[in-house]
């Protein structure tokens, strides 16, 4: 991959994500929630004070029209998700509860990714089928030659913030000029890249995103070629049909010289606000949640000796005995190209298979065998979905397929009745039999239509005597 830019000038792996892979079918991400405004505000406040943190809010305030605007914009696009993943914010407003008063609307004014700190559950391989298919094209010919807006400046005073806040500066920068190409797809979204300010000016900035454009191609087409190669039945099936998956994988990596170890950012954390069960060490019912937090623990005479001992104060030691810490298992994930590598492993993991579909010819996660030849992709303009077509085309195919079998043996009938014993009759009759035949798998395979089948039966032979096929049925 050609596509190398020196880091802040477009910084490709900002938000911290996780991955989880429970025991079934699903992989969960959750994407960053500290790089929303409200988290965002606090570390501010905690490093320079309210005073700092109200001058930048102050010199980055957006008039209150923009911030409906912008409350539209992520309800649309969080809409937009919704009808693919199953989106659970449950755990973000909780923890916002306790710095906003759990208002819906203020939520909304500190949110900075429509997304930011969501619990997505995705089925493993619909993220990367997302991410291939989707089209980034229309949206880029859109953006192409707009003005790049910068509505939040660099912090001026030079402090150990800076950094930290001009990175999220240029972040919401960047999401507020380039959203709608960023939400073209589920990976494009949480893994948004920054583009700093040593940018500046229209055909700079359009140099930035012709070139991310060419990299979020590039993953496109190299996906799709390794899904075909580990995947499609039809692609040299004497040579890889015997092959699992992965050994396929296998294959395509020591043929094209790319590694294929692959060393993924396995995080184990202890928390007390995501549960992965409801038995330790992940878990417990809400219940024995509350139990604990009620559990009186007296500040004694030992309880002071233990504190003094560790140097540690007695009353927050005593806060941290009453919460239930859970153990948490995830990867760790920032870039685009990572998702896709955790997932695939993933899919190998569970020897999941993407199968071709007959009908659209794109790729789709095999649920059952039965479903094994269409899609469930719906089509633009109709409510249907690939089965669906293809399961009416047969119907069709089958209804056609009648009308040819019933044509034949309407001039069967009419045309053996005319032999009458003569051999030159018989032999004209047989000729038309076998060219007749050949002419009604061309009808059932919708070459001519049942129309010209009948009109080309009817006009065998001369001196014809009887209806047409379509005629009579009338
Ligand atoms: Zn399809």
């Amino acid at each position: 991959m050609d596509f190398q830019a020196p880091e802040y000038v477009i910084k490709m792996n900002y938000l911290q994500n996780e991955m989880e892979v429970p025991d079934n079918k699903n992989i969960i991400l959750t994407v960053d929630p500290q790089k929303d405004d409200y988290a965002i505000s606090n570390i501010l406040w905690v490093l320079n004070g309210a005073r700092t943190y109200s001058k930048i809010k102050e010199k980055n305030k957006i008039d209150s029209l923009d911030a409906d605007k912008r409350k539209e914009k992520i309800k649309s696009i969080r809409e937009k998700f919704a009808s693919n993943f199953v989106l659970d914010f449950s755990s973000r407003e909780h923890l916002l509860e306790n710095y906003l008063k759990n208002d819906n609307e203020e939520i909304l004014d500190a949110t900075t990714n429509a997304l930011g700190g969501c619990r997505i559950s995705v089925k493993c391989g619909e993220g990367i089928l997302d991410f291939i298919y989707a089209d980034f094209d229309e949206i880029y010919n859109k953006l192409k030659g707009k003005e790049y807006v910068v509505k939040y400046s660099d912090a001026e005073e030079k402090k150990n913030y800076d950094a930290f806040y001009n990175q999220y500066a240029h972040y919401c920068n960047t999401l507020h000029n380039y959203e709608d190409l960023f939400a073209a797809s589920l990976y494009t979204y949480i893994c948004p890249p920054v583009i700093g300010n040593d940018f500046k000016g229209k055909s700079s900035h359009e140099m930035v995103l012709d070139h991310y454009i060419k990299m979020l191609k590039y993953w496109q087409s190299f996906y799709l070629e390794l899904i075909e190669f580990c995947y499609d039945e039809n692609y040299y099936p004497e040579i890889l049909g015997e092959l699992c998956p992965h050994e396929r994988y296998y294959l395509y990596c020591v043929m094209n010289q790319i590694p294929k170890t692959h060393i993924l950012k396995q995080k184990y954390s202890f928390v007390d606000n995501k549960l992965s069960g409801d038995t330790m060490p992940f878990g417990l019912p809400l219940e024995e949640i509350d139990k604990r937090y009620e559990k009186k623990i007296n500040i004694d005479k030992e309880f002071k000796k233990f504190a003094k001992e560790y140097e540690f104060r007695a009353d927050v030691l005593q806060g941290l005995l009453r919460t239930p810490q859970f153990m948490h298992i995830c990867y760790d994930f920032s870039t685009i190209e990572e998702a896709l590598n955790i997932e695939l492993m993933r899919m190998f993991e569970l020897d999941l298979r993407f199968i071709k579909c007959q009908w659209c010819g794109k790729y789709f996660v095999r649920k059952t065998e039965k479903d094994a030849r269409y899609c469930d992709r719906i089509h633009p303009g109709t409510n249907k979905t690939c089965k669906d077509i293809a399961t009416l085309d047969n119907f069709k195919k089958n209804h056609q397929d009648d009308v040819a079998t019933q044509i034949y043996h309407l001039y069967y009938k009419r045309y053996s009745a005319r032999i009458q014993g003569s051999p030159k009759r018989e032999k004209d009759f047989n000729k038309w039999k076998f060219e007749s035949s050949a002419k009604k798998i061309e009808c059932e395979n919708g070459v001519i239509t049942s129309y010209e089948y009948d009109n080309w039966n009817f006009d065998y032979f001369p001196n014809r005597q009887g209806t047409k096929f379509f005629k009579e049925k009338k």
